[in-house]
Protein backbone atom coordinates (compact mmCIF):
# COMPACT_ATOMS: atom_id res chain seq x y z
CA UNK A 1 0.00 0.00 0.00
CA UNK A 2 1.42 3.27 -1.06
CA UNK A 3 1.52 6.31 1.44
CA UNK A 4 0.14 9.43 0.51
CA UNK A 5 1.70 11.62 3.37
CA UNK A 6 5.07 12.76 2.09
CA UNK A 7 6.23 15.39 4.57
CA UNK A 8 10.18 15.27 3.76
CA UNK A 9 11.66 16.16 1.09
CA UNK A 10 15.14 13.72 -0.07
CA UNK A 11 18.70 15.38 -0.42
CA UNK A 12 22.14 13.51 -0.37
CA UNK A 13 20.18 9.94 0.53
CA UNK A 14 18.72 11.56 3.45
CA UNK A 15 14.93 12.41 4.19
CA UNK A 16 15.10 15.60 5.21
CA UNK A 17 12.23 18.13 6.42
CA UNK A 18 11.81 21.83 4.30
CA UNK A 19 13.84 24.52 5.80
CA UNK A 20 10.20 26.30 6.57
CA UNK A 21 8.38 23.19 7.36
CA UNK A 22 5.70 24.26 5.09
CA UNK A 23 3.51 21.34 3.26
CA UNK A 24 0.86 21.44 0.26
CA UNK A 25 -2.13 19.81 -0.09
CA UNK A 26 -2.52 16.92 -2.82
CA UNK A 27 -6.22 16.77 -3.79
CA UNK A 28 -7.81 14.11 -5.02
CA UNK A 29 -9.73 15.64 -8.88
CA UNK A 30 -12.59 12.63 -8.16
CA UNK A 31 -13.48 13.71 -4.86
CA UNK A 32 -12.09 16.77 -4.53
CA UNK A 33 -10.70 16.01 -0.78
CA UNK A 34 -7.02 16.10 0.69
CA UNK A 35 -5.33 12.90 0.50
CA UNK A 36 -1.94 13.56 1.50
CA UNK A 37 1.01 16.04 1.79
CA UNK A 38 4.40 17.02 0.21
CA UNK A 39 6.64 19.62 1.50
CA UNK A 40 6.53 23.17 0.50
CA UNK A 41 10.73 23.23 -0.23
CA UNK A 42 12.24 27.12 -0.32
CA UNK A 43 15.35 28.61 -2.09
CA UNK A 44 17.52 26.77 0.50
CA UNK A 45 16.59 23.20 -0.01
CA UNK A 46 17.10 23.77 -3.52
CA UNK A 47 20.76 25.07 -2.47
CA UNK A 48 21.67 22.17 -0.46
CA UNK A 49 20.33 19.64 -3.09
CA UNK A 50 22.34 21.42 -6.05
CA UNK A 51 25.21 21.25 -3.27
CA UNK A 52 24.29 17.51 -2.72
CA UNK A 53 24.50 16.67 -6.59
CA UNK A 54 27.81 18.62 -6.96
CA UNK A 55 29.30 16.45 -4.56
CA UNK A 56 27.73 13.36 -5.86
CA UNK A 57 29.14 14.24 -9.73
CA UNK A 58 32.10 12.77 -11.40
CA UNK A 59 32.70 13.25 -14.82
CA UNK A 60 34.84 10.97 -15.11
CA UNK A 61 32.59 8.07 -14.15
CA UNK A 62 32.65 4.86 -15.57
CA UNK A 63 30.85 3.41 -18.66
CA UNK A 64 30.03 0.21 -16.33
CA UNK A 65 29.26 2.08 -13.29
CA UNK A 66 26.93 4.62 -15.06
CA UNK A 67 25.17 0.82 -16.41
CA UNK A 68 25.07 -0.33 -13.45
CA UNK A 69 23.18 2.22 -11.82
CA UNK A 70 20.64 2.31 -14.51
CA UNK A 71 19.90 -1.48 -14.51
CA UNK A 72 19.40 -1.12 -10.53
CA UNK A 73 17.04 1.58 -11.34
CA UNK A 74 14.51 -0.15 -13.81
CA UNK A 75 14.96 -3.00 -11.70
CA UNK A 76 13.39 -1.33 -8.64
CA UNK A 77 11.01 1.09 -10.79
CA UNK A 78 9.26 -2.18 -11.99
CA UNK A 79 8.65 -3.67 -8.63
CA UNK A 80 7.12 -0.27 -7.67
CA UNK A 81 4.47 0.33 -10.72
CA UNK A 82 1.35 -0.84 -9.27
CA UNK A 83 1.98 1.37 -6.11
CA UNK A 84 2.92 3.79 -8.72
CA UNK A 85 -0.47 3.26 -10.39
CA UNK A 86 -2.70 3.58 -7.54
CA UNK A 87 -0.93 6.85 -6.62
CA UNK A 88 -1.73 8.11 -9.90
CA UNK A 89 -5.15 7.35 -10.03
CA UNK A 90 -5.57 8.72 -6.45
CA UNK A 91 -3.35 12.01 -7.42
CA UNK A 92 -4.49 12.98 -10.74
CA UNK A 93 -7.74 11.16 -11.40
CA UNK A 94 -6.05 8.64 -14.37
CA UNK A 95 -8.84 6.23 -14.52
CA UNK A 96 -7.17 3.00 -13.47
CA UNK A 97 -7.02 0.89 -16.46
CA UNK A 98 -4.55 3.80 -17.78
CA UNK A 99 -2.44 3.99 -15.12
CA UNK A 100 -1.88 0.46 -14.90
CA UNK A 101 -0.93 0.75 -18.44
CA UNK A 102 -0.34 4.03 -20.16
CA UNK A 103 1.09 6.02 -17.16
CA UNK A 104 2.97 3.13 -15.64
CA UNK A 105 4.15 0.28 -18.56
CA UNK A 106 5.15 3.69 -20.91
CA UNK A 107 7.90 4.56 -18.62
CA UNK A 108 9.32 1.09 -17.68
CA UNK A 109 9.67 0.48 -22.19
CA UNK A 110 11.17 4.33 -22.45
CA UNK A 111 14.01 3.59 -18.96
CA UNK A 112 14.37 0.02 -21.00
CA UNK A 113 14.83 1.81 -24.18
CA UNK A 114 17.54 4.35 -22.66
CA UNK A 115 19.31 1.32 -20.90
CA UNK A 116 18.93 -0.61 -24.86
CA UNK A 117 20.98 2.72 -26.11
CA UNK A 118 23.52 2.69 -23.08
CA UNK A 119 24.26 -1.03 -23.85
CA UNK A 120 25.84 -0.42 -27.10
CA UNK A 121 26.43 3.31 -27.63
CA UNK A 122 30.09 4.48 -28.07
CA UNK A 123 30.95 7.19 -25.69
CA UNK A 124 34.37 7.81 -27.41
CA UNK A 125 35.12 7.70 -30.76
CA UNK A 126 37.81 8.63 -33.83
CA UNK A 127 37.71 11.57 -35.76
CA UNK A 128 40.62 11.69 -37.73
CA UNK A 129 43.28 12.55 -35.69
CA UNK A 130 40.62 13.87 -32.91
CA UNK A 131 39.81 11.51 -29.77
CA UNK A 132 35.79 12.21 -29.46
CA UNK A 133 35.07 11.83 -25.91
CA UNK A 134 31.23 11.86 -24.49
CA UNK A 135 30.77 12.75 -20.38
CA UNK A 136 28.21 13.41 -18.70
CA UNK A 137 26.83 16.98 -18.70
CA UNK A 138 27.04 17.40 -14.78
CA UNK A 139 24.45 18.89 -12.11
CA UNK A 140 20.64 18.39 -13.83
CA UNK A 141 17.88 20.51 -13.04
CA UNK A 142 14.42 18.78 -13.75
CA UNK A 143 11.25 20.43 -13.43
CA UNK A 144 8.37 18.31 -14.52
CA UNK A 145 4.45 18.96 -15.22
CA UNK A 146 1.27 16.52 -13.53
CA UNK A 147 -0.53 14.74 -16.69
CA UNK A 148 2.27 11.63 -16.83
CA UNK A 149 3.72 12.17 -13.72
CA UNK A 150 5.85 9.20 -14.20
CA UNK A 151 6.52 9.37 -17.63
CA UNK A 152 7.75 12.76 -17.86
CA UNK A 153 10.91 12.06 -14.44
CA UNK A 154 11.58 8.78 -16.23
CA UNK A 155 12.41 10.52 -19.40
CA UNK A 156 14.47 13.04 -17.90
CA UNK A 157 16.25 11.41 -14.69
CA UNK A 158 16.99 7.70 -16.50
CA UNK A 159 18.72 9.25 -19.16
CA UNK A 160 20.49 11.49 -17.07
CA UNK A 161 21.74 8.73 -14.24
CA UNK A 162 23.06 6.78 -17.36
CA UNK A 163 24.76 9.29 -18.47
CA UNK A 164 26.29 10.03 -15.68
CA UNK A 165 24.90 13.13 -14.53
CA UNK A 166 23.53 13.93 -11.28
CA UNK A 167 19.55 15.59 -11.00
CA UNK A 168 17.72 17.16 -8.51
CA UNK A 169 14.39 17.45 -9.54
CA UNK A 170 11.35 19.22 -8.90
CA UNK A 171 7.84 17.65 -9.97
CA UNK A 172 4.73 19.01 -10.23
CA UNK A 173 2.63 20.08 -6.85
CA UNK A 174 -0.45 18.49 -8.96
CA UNK A 175 1.11 14.70 -8.92
CA UNK A 176 3.83 14.89 -6.77
CA UNK A 177 3.64 11.37 -4.96
CA UNK A 178 3.84 8.98 -7.37
CA UNK A 179 7.13 10.86 -7.81
CA UNK A 180 8.23 10.50 -4.20
CA UNK A 181 7.20 6.53 -4.79
CA UNK A 182 9.54 6.49 -7.88
CA UNK A 183 12.54 8.59 -5.70
CA UNK A 184 11.92 5.92 -3.11
CA UNK A 185 12.83 3.04 -5.84
CA UNK A 186 15.66 4.83 -6.57
CA UNK A 187 16.92 4.48 -2.72
CA UNK A 188 16.14 1.64 -3.29
CA UNK A 189 18.41 1.00 -6.14
CA UNK A 190 21.32 2.26 -4.02
CA UNK A 191 22.22 5.70 -5.38
CA UNK A 192 25.40 6.95 -4.33
CA UNK A 193 24.35 10.11 -1.83
CA UNK A 194 22.97 12.97 -3.76
CA UNK A 195 22.65 11.19 -7.48
CA UNK A 196 18.88 11.92 -6.84
CA UNK A 197 17.68 14.61 -5.37
CA UNK A 198 14.14 15.56 -5.22
CA UNK A 199 12.40 19.62 -4.09
CA UNK A 200 9.02 19.69 -4.17
CA UNK A 201 7.28 23.73 -3.76
CA UNK A 202 6.20 25.84 -5.60
CA UNK A 203 7.29 26.24 -9.25
CA UNK A 204 8.07 30.02 -8.78
CA UNK A 205 10.40 29.13 -5.75
CA UNK A 206 11.62 26.01 -6.58
CA UNK A 207 12.10 26.12 -10.54
CA UNK A 208 12.98 29.34 -10.79
CA UNK A 209 16.54 28.96 -8.15
CA UNK A 210 16.79 25.86 -10.10
CA UNK A 211 17.13 28.02 -13.94
CA UNK A 212 19.20 30.24 -12.16
CA UNK A 213 21.72 28.70 -9.55
CA UNK A 214 25.20 28.91 -10.86
CA UNK A 215 26.27 25.20 -9.85
CA UNK A 216 23.40 24.25 -12.54
CA UNK A 217 24.54 23.13 -15.89
CA UNK A 218 21.30 21.77 -17.51
CA UNK A 219 17.63 22.47 -16.97
CA UNK A 220 15.48 20.06 -18.77
CA UNK A 221 11.99 20.85 -18.20
CA UNK A 222 8.59 19.73 -19.31
CA UNK A 223 5.31 22.48 -18.98
CA UNK A 224 3.45 24.75 -20.56
CA UNK A 225 5.20 27.18 -23.17
CA UNK A 226 4.81 29.92 -21.50
CA UNK A 227 6.77 28.61 -18.11
CA UNK A 228 8.62 27.00 -20.43
CA UNK A 229 9.86 30.59 -22.02
CA UNK A 230 10.55 31.98 -18.59
CA UNK A 231 12.92 28.77 -17.49
CA UNK A 232 14.88 29.46 -20.86
CA UNK A 233 15.34 33.18 -20.69
CA UNK A 234 16.62 32.53 -16.59
CA UNK A 235 18.79 29.77 -17.76
CA UNK A 236 20.14 32.25 -20.57
CA UNK A 237 21.54 34.57 -18.57
CA UNK A 238 23.79 32.26 -17.09
CA UNK A 239 24.27 30.64 -20.39
CA UNK A 240 22.83 27.22 -18.91
CA UNK A 241 21.85 24.91 -21.17
CA UNK A 242 17.93 24.20 -21.10
CA UNK A 243 15.85 21.49 -23.08
CA UNK A 244 12.39 22.35 -23.42
CA UNK A 245 9.44 19.68 -24.04
CA UNK A 246 6.45 22.41 -23.97
CA UNK A 247 2.65 22.45 -25.54
CA UNK A 248 1.24 21.13 -28.51
CA UNK A 249 -2.13 21.59 -31.25
CA UNK A 250 -1.32 18.56 -33.00
CA UNK A 251 -3.22 18.00 -36.17
CA UNK A 252 -4.79 14.84 -37.11
CA UNK A 253 -4.94 14.79 -41.10
CA UNK A 254 -7.36 12.79 -43.08
CA UNK A 255 -6.71 12.70 -46.62
CA UNK A 256 -9.02 11.36 -49.00
CA UNK A 257 -8.92 8.00 -49.94
CA UNK A 258 -7.76 7.12 -46.20
CA UNK A 259 -9.81 4.33 -44.46
CA UNK A 260 -12.17 7.50 -42.42
CA UNK A 261 -13.57 5.17 -40.16
CA UNK A 262 -9.90 3.42 -38.73
CA UNK A 263 -8.33 7.07 -39.31
CA UNK A 264 -11.57 8.97 -37.19
CA UNK A 265 -11.86 5.89 -34.33
CA UNK A 266 -8.19 5.89 -33.63
CA UNK A 267 -8.06 10.06 -33.88
CA UNK A 268 -11.41 10.05 -31.08
CA UNK A 269 -8.83 7.70 -29.12
CA UNK A 270 -5.68 9.52 -28.99
CA UNK A 271 -7.12 13.33 -28.58
CA UNK A 272 -8.84 11.48 -25.55
CA UNK A 273 -6.60 9.57 -23.84
CA UNK A 274 -5.53 11.00 -20.41
CA UNK A 275 -8.51 13.14 -20.44
CA UNK A 276 -7.19 14.95 -23.17
CA UNK A 277 -4.11 15.52 -20.86
CA UNK A 278 -2.00 14.84 -23.31
CA UNK A 279 0.90 17.44 -24.87
CA UNK A 280 1.02 15.18 -27.89
CA UNK A 281 -2.54 14.63 -28.48
CA UNK A 282 -4.31 15.26 -32.10
CA UNK A 283 -6.20 18.05 -30.97
CA UNK A 284 -7.43 19.06 -34.43
CA UNK A 285 -8.95 16.86 -36.95
CA UNK A 286 -8.29 17.70 -40.15
CA UNK A 287 -11.09 16.00 -42.95
CA UNK A 288 -11.85 16.07 -46.70
CA UNK A 289 -14.50 18.60 -46.97
CA UNK A 290 -15.82 16.18 -49.60
CA UNK A 291 -16.30 13.33 -46.83
CA UNK A 292 -17.05 15.77 -43.95
CA UNK A 293 -20.46 14.86 -42.82
CA UNK A 294 -19.66 10.85 -43.31
CA UNK A 295 -16.64 12.35 -40.76
CA UNK A 296 -18.98 13.88 -38.42
CA UNK A 297 -21.32 10.76 -38.36
CA UNK A 298 -17.99 8.80 -37.67
CA UNK A 299 -16.95 11.17 -34.38
CA UNK A 300 -19.95 11.46 -32.94
CA UNK A 301 -20.38 7.19 -32.37
CA UNK A 302 -16.83 7.06 -31.33
CA UNK A 303 -17.16 9.65 -28.89
CA UNK A 304 -20.13 7.57 -26.99
CA UNK A 305 -17.59 4.69 -26.27
CA UNK A 306 -15.98 7.01 -23.64
CA UNK A 307 -17.87 7.01 -20.49
CA UNK A 308 -16.92 9.18 -17.98
CA UNK A 309 -16.56 8.64 -14.20
CA UNK A 310 -14.99 7.09 -11.20
CA UNK A 311 -11.41 6.89 -12.00
CA UNK A 312 -11.52 3.48 -9.60
CA UNK A 313 -14.03 1.75 -12.29
CA UNK A 314 -11.88 -0.46 -15.03
CA UNK A 315 -15.36 0.48 -17.16
CA UNK A 316 -14.27 4.45 -16.69
CA UNK A 317 -12.00 5.64 -19.93
CA UNK A 318 -12.38 9.40 -18.86
CA UNK A 319 -11.58 10.74 -15.48
CA UNK A 320 -12.06 14.23 -14.13
CA UNK A 321 -9.52 17.12 -14.76
CA UNK A 322 -6.77 17.06 -12.74
CA UNK A 323 -7.09 19.98 -10.46
CA UNK A 324 -9.68 22.76 -10.21
CA UNK A 325 -7.88 25.20 -12.35
CA UNK A 326 -7.64 22.53 -15.28
CA UNK A 327 -10.95 21.95 -15.08
CA UNK A 328 -11.78 25.76 -15.53
CA UNK A 329 -9.50 26.31 -18.04
CA UNK A 330 -11.21 23.84 -20.03
CA UNK A 331 -14.47 24.99 -19.13
CA UNK A 332 -13.22 28.81 -20.20
CA UNK A 333 -12.47 27.11 -23.50
CA UNK A 334 -15.44 25.13 -24.71
CA UNK A 335 -17.40 28.10 -23.40
CA UNK A 336 -15.44 30.67 -25.79
CA UNK A 337 -15.03 28.56 -28.79
CA UNK A 338 -19.43 28.28 -28.58
CA UNK A 339 -19.40 32.39 -28.56
CA UNK A 340 -16.78 32.58 -30.99
CA UNK A 341 -19.01 30.36 -33.44
CA UNK A 342 -17.72 26.79 -32.96
CA UNK A 343 -20.64 24.29 -34.02
CA UNK A 344 -20.82 21.96 -30.39
CA UNK A 345 -21.46 18.22 -31.64
CA UNK A 346 -21.52 16.81 -28.73
CA UNK A 347 -20.53 17.57 -25.18
CA UNK A 348 -20.14 20.97 -23.63
CA UNK A 349 -18.71 23.14 -20.74
CA UNK A 350 -21.39 21.40 -17.81
CA UNK A 351 -19.85 19.62 -14.99
CA UNK A 352 -21.01 15.72 -15.74
CA UNK A 353 -21.09 15.12 -11.93
CA UNK A 354 -21.25 17.60 -9.02
CA UNK A 355 -18.40 16.73 -6.65
CA UNK A 356 -15.31 16.43 -8.68
CA UNK A 357 -13.58 18.03 -12.12
CA UNK A 358 -15.54 15.43 -14.55
CA UNK A 359 -16.11 17.25 -18.18
CA UNK A 360 -18.09 15.32 -21.00
CA UNK A 361 -15.52 14.60 -23.88
CA UNK A 362 -16.66 17.40 -25.93
CA UNK A 363 -16.34 17.72 -29.76
CA UNK A 364 -17.08 21.34 -31.98
CA UNK A 365 -17.11 21.07 -35.72
CA UNK A 366 -16.44 23.88 -38.12
CA UNK A 367 -13.81 25.00 -36.00
CA UNK A 368 -12.05 28.01 -37.51
CA UNK A 369 -8.13 27.26 -37.87
CA UNK A 370 -7.52 30.93 -36.83
CA UNK A 371 -9.95 30.88 -33.51
CA UNK A 372 -8.92 30.40 -30.10
CA UNK A 373 -9.75 26.80 -30.00
CA UNK A 374 -7.90 26.43 -33.13
CA UNK A 375 -4.74 27.78 -32.35
CA UNK A 376 -4.50 27.06 -28.66
CA UNK A 377 -3.41 23.94 -26.80
CA UNK A 378 -6.86 23.15 -24.35
CA UNK A 379 -5.02 20.37 -22.39
CA UNK A 380 -8.64 18.75 -21.68
CA UNK A 381 -11.42 16.38 -24.06
CA UNK A 382 -11.97 18.89 -26.02
CA UNK A 383 -11.55 17.98 -30.23
CA UNK A 384 -11.92 20.60 -32.92
CA UNK A 385 -12.62 19.27 -36.36
CA UNK A 386 -11.25 21.47 -38.84
CA UNK A 387 -12.96 20.87 -42.87
CA UNK A 388 -9.85 21.42 -45.75
CA UNK A 389 -10.37 21.56 -49.52
CA UNK A 390 -7.14 20.42 -50.42
CA UNK A 391 -4.35 19.05 -49.77
CA UNK A 392 -2.18 22.33 -50.02
CA UNK A 393 -5.36 24.01 -47.68
CA UNK A 394 -4.81 20.08 -45.37
CA UNK A 395 -0.80 21.46 -44.97
CA UNK A 396 -1.75 24.99 -44.31
CA UNK A 397 -4.14 24.41 -41.55
CA UNK A 398 -1.84 21.44 -39.75
CA UNK A 399 1.19 24.13 -40.23
CA UNK A 400 -1.05 27.01 -38.62
CA UNK A 401 -0.58 27.12 -35.36
CA UNK A 402 2.57 28.20 -33.22
CA UNK A 403 3.12 24.57 -32.52
CA UNK A 404 4.33 21.60 -33.79
CA UNK A 405 4.91 19.08 -31.26
CA UNK A 406 3.09 16.04 -32.68
CA UNK A 407 0.30 14.84 -35.54
CA UNK A 408 -0.99 11.69 -37.87
CA UNK A 409 -1.04 11.52 -41.31
CA UNK A 410 -3.62 8.99 -42.81
CA UNK A 411 -4.05 8.15 -46.77
CA UNK A 412 -4.56 5.67 -48.85
CA UNK A 413 -0.74 4.23 -49.03
CA UNK A 414 2.20 4.69 -47.15
CA UNK A 415 4.14 6.99 -49.66
CA UNK A 416 1.40 9.30 -49.76
CA UNK A 417 1.23 10.23 -46.11
CA UNK A 418 5.31 10.36 -46.04
CA UNK A 419 5.09 12.38 -48.75
CA UNK A 420 2.31 15.32 -46.73
CA UNK A 421 4.64 14.29 -43.44
CA UNK A 422 7.43 15.52 -44.93
CA UNK A 423 6.08 18.87 -45.44
CA UNK A 424 4.47 19.25 -41.79
CA UNK A 425 6.49 21.69 -39.31
CA UNK A 426 6.20 18.83 -36.53
CA UNK A 427 8.44 16.75 -34.31
CA UNK A 428 7.05 13.21 -34.88
CA UNK A 429 3.94 12.38 -37.05
CA UNK A 430 1.56 8.41 -37.21
CA UNK A 431 1.43 7.52 -40.31
CA UNK A 432 -1.80 5.18 -40.96
CA UNK A 433 -1.50 4.27 -37.56
CA UNK A 434 1.69 3.35 -36.98
CA UNK A 435 2.52 2.37 -33.34
CA UNK A 436 4.61 4.98 -30.82
CA UNK A 437 8.03 3.70 -30.52
CA UNK A 438 10.01 4.85 -26.96
CA UNK A 439 13.49 4.56 -28.89
CA UNK A 440 12.05 7.36 -31.16
CA UNK A 441 13.14 11.04 -31.07
CA UNK A 442 10.11 13.07 -29.29
CA UNK A 443 10.43 17.08 -28.87
CA UNK A 444 8.81 19.80 -30.89
CA UNK A 445 9.36 21.85 -33.30
CA UNK A 446 8.59 25.90 -33.04
CA UNK A 447 6.65 26.48 -29.64
CA UNK A 448 6.61 23.21 -28.51
CA UNK A 449 10.06 23.14 -27.80
CA UNK A 450 14.31 22.90 -27.83
CA UNK A 451 15.62 19.28 -27.84
CA UNK A 452 14.72 16.03 -27.71
CA UNK A 453 13.37 12.98 -25.09
CA UNK A 454 13.81 9.09 -25.57
CA UNK A 455 16.25 7.45 -27.30
CA UNK A 456 19.45 7.74 -28.71
CA UNK A 457 18.65 11.21 -29.02
CA UNK A 458 17.03 11.99 -25.48
CA UNK A 459 19.94 10.35 -23.97
CA UNK A 460 22.75 12.58 -25.70
CA UNK A 461 21.19 15.34 -24.38
CA UNK A 462 22.65 14.79 -21.16
CA UNK A 463 26.21 14.41 -22.64
CA UNK A 464 29.11 17.03 -23.14
CA UNK A 465 31.73 16.51 -26.11
CA UNK A 466 35.06 16.99 -25.63
CA UNK A 467 37.39 16.74 -28.47
CA UNK A 468 41.29 15.41 -28.20
CA UNK A 469 43.62 15.93 -30.85
CA UNK A 470 45.90 13.62 -31.50
CA UNK A 471 49.97 14.62 -32.83
CA UNK A 472 49.85 10.72 -34.44
CA UNK A 473 47.29 8.65 -35.86
CA UNK A 474 46.86 5.81 -33.42
P1 LIG B 1 3.42 24.25 -16.06
O1 LIG B 1 2.42 25.04 -15.32
O2 LIG B 1 4.27 24.93 -17.06
O3 LIG B 1 4.34 23.56 -14.93
C1 LIG B 1 5.36 22.66 -15.25
C2 LIG B 1 6.34 22.61 -14.10
O4 LIG B 1 6.98 23.88 -13.98
C3 LIG B 1 5.71 22.32 -12.74
O5 LIG B 1 6.58 21.54 -11.96
C4 LIG B 1 5.57 23.71 -12.16
O6 LIG B 1 5.52 23.72 -10.75
C5 LIG B 1 6.85 24.37 -12.64
N1 LIG B 1 6.80 25.83 -12.68
C6 LIG B 1 5.73 26.65 -12.56
N2 LIG B 1 6.13 27.94 -12.63
C7 LIG B 1 7.47 27.93 -12.80
C8 LIG B 1 8.44 28.95 -12.95
N3 LIG B 1 8.12 30.25 -12.94
N4 LIG B 1 9.73 28.58 -13.12
C9 LIG B 1 10.09 27.28 -13.15
N5 LIG B 1 9.20 26.27 -13.00
C10 LIG B 1 7.90 26.59 -12.83
O7 LIG B 1 2.75 23.02 -16.81
P2 LIG B 1 1.68 21.99 -16.26
O8 LIG B 1 0.37 22.68 -16.13
O9 LIG B 1 2.24 21.29 -15.08
O10 LIG B 1 1.63 20.93 -17.46
C11 LIG B 1 0.85 21.10 -18.60
C12 LIG B 1 1.67 21.64 -19.75
O11 LIG B 1 2.79 20.79 -19.97
C13 LIG B 1 0.92 21.64 -21.06
O12 LIG B 1 1.16 22.83 -21.74
C14 LIG B 1 1.51 20.47 -21.82
O13 LIG B 1 1.43 20.55 -23.20
C15 LIG B 1 2.92 20.51 -21.36
N6 LIG B 1 3.55 19.21 -21.57
C16 LIG B 1 4.48 19.06 -22.57
C17 LIG B 1 5.05 17.82 -22.81
C18 LIG B 1 6.08 17.60 -23.88
O14 LIG B 1 6.78 16.57 -23.82
N7 LIG B 1 6.24 18.47 -24.84
C19 LIG B 1 4.66 16.74 -22.05
C20 LIG B 1 3.69 16.93 -21.07
C21 LIG B 1 3.15 18.17 -20.82
P3 LIG B 1 4.11 23.84 -9.96
O15 LIG B 1 3.52 22.49 -9.91
O16 LIG B 1 4.53 24.32 -8.64
O17 LIG B 1 3.28 24.83 -10.70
Amino acid sequence: MPTYERPLLFIDDQWVPPADNGLIDVVDPATETVIGHVPAGGAADVDAAVAAARRAFDPTIGVAERRERLHRVIDALEKRLPDIAELITAEMGAPVRIAQTVQTQVPLAVAKGIAEVVDTFDFEERIGNSLVLREPYGVVAAITPWNYPLYQVVAKVVPAIAAGCTVVLKPSNDAPLSVFEFVEACQDAGLPPGVLNVVSGPGRVIGERLATHPDVDFVSFTGSTEVGARVGELAGRSVTKVALELGGKSANVILDGADLATAVKVGVGNAFLNGGQTCMAWTRMVVPQSRYSEALDLVESAVGRYTVGDPWDPATRIGPSASRSQFDTVRGYIERAQRDGARLLVGGAEPVRDVGFFLAPTVFADVDPASELGQEEVFGPVLAVIPYTDHDDALRIANATPYGLSGAVWAADDDTAIAFARGVQTGQLDINGGAYNPLAPFGGYKKSGIGRELGRFGFEEYLQTKSLQLKERR
